[in-house]
């Protein structure tokens, strides 16, 4: 068994039809993957159908953006019933801000730095329905703006920078509740990514429970061995279950592969093993 629970298409900010996702997971030995991509359904039909015949399960599944304390953080919902129409009214909510933010990012990228047409160069990358940071990141790099991504975020799009813009989704504990109003499964995402101290990171995960969360990412595309090691005791101290996601985006991102993640610290026990899955799977 080989489980990746976080990846992305081109229905967000993936570089990768939901097909071709597909077919990358069976390469690399993927039995169950799980397609998250940032607040949307939307690849996740065309997944279904890529899936029929092949030797791997998919988990239908969505990465939502979500606030905490006043910043942004991402929650995975796993096994999610794609009909919910909580769910679905709460998507619809998270995208209504994406179309304002992408405008207002371009507002402001024009009048603070000089950038124009950066909504146009934006969608231009744009496949799907939505417009994320990294569709203008892309843009920046290929109109020269950074030298590479890395540098379009850090120039341009992270906090204090001309076209960032505060985000306003969805509190916590609002989108926890569609996850489960969807009969899904809670994950913290790539908890290390949040530049929280220790005592912080504990204050979030005790929100993130009683708020009905179940579950963080342990093993994570983004994290180093030290801090699995780290993330490993969280969830061994507060009863979460573990989960495992490369947060995979497209072969243009060398680091990331998909089904590619570290053993699963023995402390922890896998989402996958728990009653919860179980009920969730049937
Ligand atoms: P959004 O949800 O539109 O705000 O975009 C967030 C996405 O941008 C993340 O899921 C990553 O794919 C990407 N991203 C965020 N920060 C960085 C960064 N510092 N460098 C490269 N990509 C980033
Ligand atoms: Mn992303
Ligand atoms: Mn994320
Ligand atoms: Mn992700």
């Amino acid at each position: 068994m080989k489980y990746d629970l976080h990846s992305h298409s081109i229905a967000s900010d993936g570089t990768l039809t939901p097909t071709a996702l597909v077919h990358e997971a069976v390469e690399e030995g993927v039995t169950h993957l799980a397609l998250t991509d940032h607040d949307t359904l939307a690849g996740l039909p065309e997944a279904r159908q890529a899936v029929a015949g092949l030797n791997i399960e998919l988990i239908a599944g969505a990465e939502l953006s979500a606030m905490w304390n006043g910043r942004t953080i991402h929650i995975v919902g796993l096994h999610l019933d794609v009909e919910s129409s909580v769910l679905r009214e709460g998507i619809r909510q998270q995208l209504e801000f994406r179309d304002w933010r992408g405008r207002e990012i371009a507002r402001r990228l024009e009048k603070k730095a000089g950038i124009e047409d950066a909504y146009e160069g934006a969608l231009s990358f744009v496949h799907g329905g939505l417009v994320s940071r990294t569709h203008f990141a892309r843009y920046l790099v290929e109109a020269g703006y950074a030298k590479d991504f890395g540098q379009a975020f850090k120039k341009y799009l992270l906090k204090g920078k001309p076209g960032h813009v505060r985000g306003d989704w969805a509190s916590l504990a609002d989108v926890v509740e569609w996850i489960r109003a969807a009969d899904g499964i809670a994950v913290l995402a790539h908890p290390a990514r949040y530049n929280l101290t220790a005592t912080r990171l504990r204050g979030l995960l005790a929100e993130f429970i009683e708020a009905g969360g179940e579950a963080i990412e342990v093993l994570s595309g983004s994290h180093t061995p030290n801090e699995v090691k780290a993330m490993a005791g969280h969830a061994l101290r507060f009863g979460l279950l573990a989960s495992a996601g490369s947060d995979y985006h497209g072969p243009e991102n060398p680091w990331v592969h998909l089904g590619r993640l570290p053993e699963m610290p023995e402390s922890c026990t896998a989402v996958w093993d728990s009653d919860i899955w179980q009920q969730r799977a049937a």
